[in-house]
């Protein structure tokens, strides 16, 4: 595409292109539903769920309305009580605070490995206390935690450990075998498998966790007017999930062609202009963001623009200084690492739909930019 100056525009993203590459098996999927007649918790939620626990490899699903709520009901589910702590990374969007904050336990955050922007497991180790209920990392940007690390804190102290797994929909990682007490998902349309709407689930290999979130999403209910808690209401709809089984089988591919741009990034892109995402061994990521860091982020961004190159900033201000927390102790916390980044890193254009002169333009767009920096910068 050609703006009126000349330049090149290259999109962040074009969920319009993969809504057009599907379109017919979605309107038949819709169609389904509409005929039907039946359009909150029926056959194609129960369908999705299956397809979604067996291909995470988890003995079962739970449909929710919305990531935020598939976190904040994990937690609920592995016991987390107002006023327990639960151990969250530093640097991650806002939700996987929030989820804490709203089920009234309190956020202890912990920095992350800065060459890999994830949560490092031995600085959770000392944050554990006798009020620690839950360890909740986050597949931040579609990378793997270090799940042999955190898993083994997590078993010492007899603690559950709950993903965020909002930004990594077929992430892989050696041993395979080791899964969390449950992930939570986001079906937000720009996650890797996204819905036309919002949507989440709970994926779990316990049934007593997946019995309970079925029981909080449903006003604390599994049998008409029978209320065994103080539930809530948080459902996928059935819309929603025709629509995210007919994702599912492009997912693999979808992220097999996010897998190659971020692998051309990583040959072509000068590793002395920007910092390159690392990616941690033993596991094979789905590339949710590209992210690059630079301490001329700013700037950076603006000369990418200027060529067309649309970025973002995930995220420019971290959790602890959001006003959302001001007057809290966690306003005044100690996070050089979260801040840093929150002040370095930038998103370049990656998805599954991007036509493989923008990834050049990119690259070239990026290169381009060590004649921008001065020396010793
Ligand atoms: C998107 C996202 C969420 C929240 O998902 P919603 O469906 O928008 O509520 C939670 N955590 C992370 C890391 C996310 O990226």
């Amino acid at each position: 595409m050609t703006t009126t100056t000349g330049a090149v525009t290259v999109p962040f993203l074009d969920l319009r292109a993969s809504t057009e590459e599907i379109r017919a098996d979605l309107d038949t999927a819709m169609a389904r539903v509409l005929d039907r007649g039946v359009y909150v918790l029926g056959p194609e939620v129960a369908s999705f769920e299956a397809a979604w626990a067996r291909y995470t490899d988890a003995s079962d699903c739970v449909g929710v309305g919305t990531g935020l709520s598939a976190i904040e009901l994990a937690l609920r589910a592995v016991g987390v009580n107002p006023g327990d702590e639960v151990i969250v990374p530093s640097n991650t969007y806002i939700a996987t605070w929030l989820a804490v904050t709203n089920i009234g336990a309190a956020v202890v955050p912990v920095e992350p490995e800065p060459s890999t922007y994830l949560l490092d497991a031995r600085r959770v180790d000392e944050m554990v206390t006798p009020r620690t209920a839950a360890i909740l990392p986050v597949h931040l940007y579609g990378q793997a935690v270090d799940m042999v690390g955190l898993s083994a804190v997590a078993r010492h102290h007899g603690l559950p450990l709950v993903i965020d797994g909002a930004q990594a929909h077929g992430v892989r990682w050696e041993p395979w075998g080791l899964q969390p007490d449950a992930t939570a998902w986001s079906f937000y349309p720009s996650k890797n498998l996204g819905a036309l709407g919002d949507g989440g689930a709970v994926t779990t290999r316990r049934l007593d966790v997946a019995e309970q979130i079925r029981r909080f999403r449903n006003y604390g209910s599994t049998a008409k007017n029978v209320h065994e808690e103080i539930g809530t209401n948080s459902r996928l709809d059935e819309l929603q999930a025709a629509v995210l089984g007919v994702k599912l089988a492009h997912l693999d591919d979808w992220n097999e062609r996010r897998r190659r741009i971020a692998e051309r990034y990583l040959a072509a892109i000068d590793p002395s202009v920007v910092t390159l995402p690392r990616v941690p061994a033993d596991t094979m990521p789905v590339w949710h963001l590209f992210v690059v860091r630079s301490p001329h982020r700013d700037r950076l961004q603006k000369h990418l623009a200027d060529r067309g190159v649309t970025t973002l900033v995930h995220y420019p201000i971290p959790p602890h200084r959001q006003s959302a927390y001001r007057g809290t102790a966690l306003a005044r916390a100690n996070l050089p690492v979260a801040e840093r980044l929150h002040r370095e890193v930038l998103s370049l254009p990656l998805h599954p739909h991007m036509h493989p002169e923008d990834v050049e333009v990119v690259i070239d767009a990026v290169n381009g930019f060590a004649d921008g920096v001065p020396a010793g910068a």
